[in-house]
């Protein structure tokens, strides 16, 4: 997706859009593509945007997420997930469980090992 940015345009005291992010003097517009607003960012984020940092918009609180803040606090974002079995006599959640491991589009998994109800509830298993 290529992003258009306005400036660098003098703003001194205008929050950049970054969560935790302190602002600058100075501070770029970008036109938020399909979501019919813009935001500031000051000229570090900017740079960092421009050299290929992913960046994801908060529509709730109107932030823009870099960083940990991106990816941490349960931000994990699967496309792909595949399911085993396992038996494991001494699992809490009993003999025959299931391991799911969701992959994001880096490759990064997250597994997640639930008893065959759970697996059935979510409808990964029946
Ligand atoms: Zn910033």
């Amino acid at each position: 997706m290529s992003l258009n940015f306005e400036g660098p345009v003098p703003a001194p005291g205008v929050p950049c859009a970054v969560l935790r992010c302190g602002g600058g003097e100075e501070t770029y517009v970008l036109r938020l593509p399909g979501m019919g607003g813009e935001v500031t960012v000051c000229r570090s984020h900017h740079d960092a945007i421009i050299a290929g940092e992913r960046w994801a918009w908060e529509g709730k609180e109107r932030r823009m997420l870099m960083g940990s803040d991106r990816t941490g606090d349960g931000r994990f974002v699967a496309t792909d997930a595949s399911v085993a079995q396992r038996m494991d006599g001494d699992s809490a959640l009993g003999w025959n469980t299931l391991v799911v491991d969701f992959e994001d589009e880096d490759g990064e998994t997250l597994r997640v090992t639930m008893n065959r109800d759970l697996a059935a509830t979510l409808g990964i298993f029946s």
